[in-house]
């Protein structure tokens, strides 16, 4: 297929391509800018084909760098700029990238035998240098990490045909035409972010970057710029619906949608948002599905609150029958994590074809399916299944719990007993904890001991490391 690039330049020469509220590129601009970074590139080294490491926050720089990696036919391995230098180097060796460009405010000395800056790269006096005509559809066009929740983050190959189908389908059910302008506040470097940037290109549609999810500031911008759409995590949107009660004022007159996505949402925030008028679009979705594969709209919300919805037009979903675990077909699944091809490998594939998620779910009868939690976090007590998610959210509103994360410890009576590590006043009392817990939920789900702790092990993506609690159970039970 023809560069993308090259061809909504053509489509669409005016439009806007990207801005971040002060710069702005239309696509015949962004056509000129990837040419000129091209030059810039080779300058400095970077082989055509070669996949080039990116250490970048949201910005406008960013950006241009993407689009030009992209469009120049170099895969882009996006690193995370929350993991440590150590973690980065590995990243940056196996996925064979030949160096790693790092935006300014960014740098690490630990990186830089193998980098170069943004401004070093941009300042270079390098003629203009024609792109890559066609992208190959099974081609790479980026290497993502996934967020590491259940051990060390795979490095995701994503293709250009996994990225088209990705945003065809998220275009099929939220309708977005070229008049939309899609705020970008989650990092480019996950999928949830980029994701954004590719819809930007693929529906010739404008990307509105922030710098990172400061949430006066996107709320004001949401206000005041002609923006339709947002991506959110709940804990954004959480922050955005309490703007929203302190300021009263709407969102500007174009705004239609905000898509969450990311891990489960409370009922609470999202009846909240329905209060407030705040069309949420829940979805589910990873980095191997180069998105959302998954989405609800706002109008079957209220008759199925708390479901991710029905899969998108692209995809197939059925459940095995045992576990229940989510198993997927989709032109957006990834043919390959770094080194080996997910395609040929038992482990993540059924003979038959089927993706494995490590997800488990049900579907209602109306064919919503609902994410219970992962294969790794269930707890089989007494022959009974308990997820993690269901109990942990049962505990939301206890007075003086800041945070509680359950898992599973071996039991000599019943397989296995939920426990729960909290962070909590000293007030908080495990008496006081069962009770509540005996109130809210059937008893075998209630977690026979807590255990305090000063804090939890999370991700750079802020999730829980639940492995990383059971290992602490198994040294010191
Ligand atoms: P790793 O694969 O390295 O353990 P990860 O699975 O957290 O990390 P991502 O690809 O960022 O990495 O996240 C995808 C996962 O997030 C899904 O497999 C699912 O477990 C969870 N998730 C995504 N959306 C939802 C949702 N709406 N509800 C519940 N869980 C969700
Ligand atoms: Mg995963």
């Amino acid at each position: 297929m023809q560069n993308w690039v090259e061809k909504q330049a053509l489509i669409a020469p005016d439009h806007l391509a990207v801005t971040d509220g002060s710069q702005r590129l239309t696509f015949s601009q962004l056509l000129t800018d990837t040419q000129q970074i091209n030059g810039q590139l080779t300058q400095a080294g970077f082989a055509p084909q070669k996949a080039v490491a990116l250490l970048a926050n949201n910005s406008f720089e960013a950006y241009r760098i993407a689009m030009a990696l992209l469009a120049s036919g170099r895969p882009i391995v996006w690193l995370n700029k929350r993991l440590q230098s150590t973690e980065l180097l590995r990243q940056i060796q196996n996925s064979q990238s030949g160096g790693v460009i790092v935006e300014d405010a960014l740098w690490r000395d630990d990186l830089a035998n193998q980098a170069v800056s943004f401004s070093d790269l941009l300042n270079l006096p390098a003629q203009s240098l024609a792109l890559q005509s066609e992208f190959d559809p099974n081609g790479t066009a980026s290497i993502m990490f996934t967020s590491g929740t259940t051990g060390r983050p795979k490095g995701v190959v994503q293709t250009f045909n996994n990225h088209f189908s990705s945003a065809v389908s998220s275009m099929l059910n939220l309708g977005m035409t070229p008049t939309d302008e899609w705020l970008c506040a989650v990092p480019i470097f996950h999928i949830s972010g980029f994701s954004i940037l590719m819809r930007g290109l693929i529906y010739g549609m404008t990307v509105r970057l922030v710098p990172r999810f400061e949430a006066k500031m996107v709320h004001t911008i949401l206000v005041n710029e002609p923006i339709t759409t947002l991506s959110v995590v709940p804990f954004m949107l959480k922050k955005l619906l309490a703007q929203q009660v302190t300021t009263g004022e709407p969102y500007n007159s174009k705004f239609r949608v905000m898509l969450l996505g990311g891990g489960p949402i409370d009922l609470a925030t999202l009846n909240q948002s329905q209060k407030a008028g705040i069309a949420v679009v829940q979805s589910y979705g990873m980095t191997e599905t180069a998105s959302q594969v998954v989405a609800l709209s706002n109008q079957d919300a209220p008759a199925h609150i708390g479901s991710v919805g029905k899969p998108l037009f692209l995809t197939q979903i059925r459940l095995t029958d045992d576990q229940g675990e989510i198993l997927l077909k989709t032109p957006a699944l990834s043919p390959a994590t770094i080194g080996q091809r997910t395609t040929t490998t038992a482990r993540v594939m059924t003979p038959d074809g089927w993706y494995q998620t490590g997800d488990i779910g049900h579907f209602d009868a109306a064919g919503f399916l609902y994410v219970d939690g992962r294969v790794d976090d269930m707890i089989i007590s007494g022959g009974e299944n308990i997820f993690p998610d269901e109990v942990e959210a049962a505990y939301q509103a206890f007075a003086g719990l800041q945070e509680i994360s359950v898992v599973g410890e071996k039991s000599p009576d019943w397989g296995m007993v939920p426990v729960a590590f909290i962070v909590a006043d000293s007030s908080v009392t495990a008496e006081a904890l069962t009770m509540y817990g005996r109130r809210k939920l059937a008893h075998y789900k209630v977690p026979k001991r807590f255990i305090k702790v000063t804090e939890l092990p999370k991700n750079a993506s802020g999730k829980v490391q639940r492995a990383k609690l059971r290992a602490q159970l198994a040294i010191n039970p």
